[in-house]
């Protein structure tokens, strides 16, 4: 038998400066299109629009400088235009909220059931998702040591990026 190849899913990972992001985003959109149609789910020109600036970068957006950008736009939109679109693509998992910065990030796998698991740069901004299915199942393992049903995980590691570890180090 081959050897079978390990079981990967698309794995993000801190991206080379200059990488061609809008693959990110062109892939994101697609899925995103993709997903809302097998659901019956109604991805407005809006919604797709403020998706499209959550994965302007790998960096958390907040709901203000989507506001800000859309207004830059000639749209006429108010907070509740964009919380509204928000919450759409929150409720489809199409991007997480990072709690601790109140702001938003694109998932690149709405697809697969996951818990939130962010590695965040505190030098650069940078956020990428783990997907760690062994790290849940610990998590879910020790709570129920403790008779506790966990219904959602949210993980935040903070520290510093390749990159940047690589520019604290001397560069
Ligand atoms: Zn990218
Ligand atoms: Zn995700
Ligand atoms: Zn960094």
């Amino acid at each position: 038998m081959p050897p079978s190849a390990p079981a990967s899913r698309s794995t993000a990972t801190f991206q080379r400066p200059g990488h061609d992001h809008r693959r990110c985003i062109d892939g994101a959109l697609a899925a995103a299109e993709e997903r809302c149609r097998r659901r019956g789910a109604k991805l407005t020109e809006l919604r797709r629009r403020v998706l499209e600036l959550v994965w302007q970068g790998h960096e958390p957006v907040g709901a203000y400088a989507l506001l800000d950008a859309l207004r830059a736009e000639g749209r006429a939109a108010a907070p509740p235009t964009v919380y509204r679109a928000l919450d759409f693509l929150l409720s489809h998992g199409l991007i997480h909220r990072l709690e601790k910065a109140n702001a938003f990030i694109g998932c690149p796998r709405p697809d697969d059931p996951h818990a939130g698991q962010f590695l965040m740069c505190l030098e650069c901004g940078t956020v990428i998702e783990m997907d760690d299915a062994a790290l849940g199942a610990a998590v879910a393992a020790s709570a129920a040591k403790h008779g506790f049903a966990v219904s959602r995980q949210m993980l935040e590691v903070e520290g510093h990026c390749p990159s940047c570890a690589r520019g604290a180090a001397g560069g």
